[in-house]
């Protein structure tokens, strides 16, 4: 019989989180705690009076078929806010809403690559970039290390931009940026936004930029939108969610703003034939998200802040486990060479595992990446410290590595 899977490489890539959540299930069938660190996935509620909101417009009979581009008055308002907030220049026509920012970046990639294209994507990368660049008919990406450097001060804005053009190919035709990045926590200054958009116009590039994480910046860092900055506008396809921001990952809506020239392209053609639009009581939820008191943000974003912080300091007292302070996102790349001694990477999970810690193994934000895990900061603070103490328990007696109890 013909396989029923058609040959398209898309479809045979694995999923490293499935096979760590898978891993762990396997172990919490045999009475085994784990501690789930693997999942970007919020500990807390969705604040209640959004979801008052979508009960009400249930309740008042939103529920027959949406604009595939969104609800005009959510279309209006998130225009508002990008211009004052995020201070990118746009109409409510330029906005489309998503299933999620994962929707957004979907149809980005289907309205930017075409067969032969290349993307350059900025690494370590969040893990569902290649199948989601992989989708697009044809498209490629090359990976371009870059978060670790710019967060450790590596590198200087003119350096950065010279890397960038040196990976530059003549298929490429756009770059993906994440900032605040997901997994290292980089968040990138203005002057490395500036080198960043400087190459992009020299070599007439686009930039699809990501930013789920928007409002999750600890210490002093900021968040600024590339599309904020002079010529990039009309080059600059910014995708945002609602997912992180006020805990609303199940609710599955995001928004994507692109230059009026791919107007009649994201909404009417790409939203539309992938998923016909967002429920509309979730776009009116979305819209009291967006509209009501803001106190649950910053309640959450101090959490996680207190949980890095809490990770960090759970770990001092040993080598083996190292991660560079985060700056934003809700996650730690942590450097486990010691740990891992040679050993591959998932050995070093399963050991974890054992010790009942589930984190995600480095390979999967970028093949570069084998002597890294990250480990989520969006569990219950108790967790994240209980982790920390069991990783430095277990490594504080070795000596510049792995345990002798291994
Ligand atoms: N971008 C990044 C960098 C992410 O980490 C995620 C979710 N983990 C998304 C986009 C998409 O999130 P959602 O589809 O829930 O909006």
């Amino acid at each position: 019989m013909r396989s029923l899977i058609a040959n398209r490489p898309v479809l045979r890539m694995t999923s490293e989180l499935g096979r760590v959540m898978s891993a762990a299930r396997a172990r919490e069938l045999q009475g085994e705690r784990v501690i789930h660190l693997e999942r970007g996935e919020p500990d807390f509620d969705t604040p209640p009076h959004i979801v008052e909101a979508l009960a009400k417009a249930a309740r008042a009979g939103e529920t027959h078929y949406p604009d595939a581009r969104g609800a005009t008055p959510l279309r209006e308002a998130l225009a508002e806010k990008l211009q004052k907030e995020n201070g990118i220049a746009c109409t409510p026509d330029d906005v489309v809403i998503t299933c999620g920012g994962t929707h957004a970046l979907f149809i980005a990639f289907q309205a930017l690559l075409g067969a032969g294209d290349e993307l350059l994507v900025l690494s370590p990368h969040w893990m569902a970039i290649p199948k989601l660049v992989g989708f697009a008919d044809g498209a490629r990406y090359r990976t371009m290390p870059a978060y670790l450097e710019l967060l450790a001060g590596a590198w200087s804005a003119n350096e950065f931009a010279d890397r960038v053009r040196a990976s530059l190919r003549p298929e490429t035709r756009g770059i993906y940026l994440n900032t605040p990045n997901n997994p290292s926590g980089a968040v990138l200054t203005r002057d490395q936004l500036q080198a960043l958009a400087r190459v992009a116009i020299e070599h007439d590039l686009w930039i699809v930029s990501d930013e789920a994480y928007e409002h999750l910046v600890f210490d002093d860092a900021r968040h600024l939108s590339i599309g904020s900055l002079p010529g990039m506008a009309e080059r600059t396809i910014s995708v945002f969610t609602f997912s992180k921001t006020y805990s609303m990952t199940g609710w599955r809506v995001g928004y994507v703003v692109s230059p009026p020239e791919l107007r009649s392209t994201m909404g009417p053609l790409l939203s539309f034939y992938s998923t016909h639009g967002v429920f509309p009581s979730v776009q009116s939820a979305a819209l009291a998200a967006l509209t009501g008191p803001q106190d649950a943000v910053e309640v959450m974003r101090r959490a996680y802040q207190e949980r890095r912080d809490l990770l960090l300091s759970g770990l001092e007292g040993q080598v083996a486990v190292t991660a560079p302070r985060p700056r934003g996102s809700f996650y730690a790349f942590a450097n486990v060479a010691g740990a891992r001694a040679g050993r591959d990477i998932w050995t070093l999970n399963e050991e974890w595992l054992a010790l009942g810690v589930a984190v995600l193994p480095g390979p999967a934000f970028g093949e570069e990446y084998a002597d890294w895990v990250r480990i989520s900061l969006a569990a219950k603070r108790d967790d994240v410290a209980d982790a920390a103490r069991r990783l430095k328990e277990h490594y504080a007696a070795a000596v510049g590595g792995r345990a002798r109890t291994t």
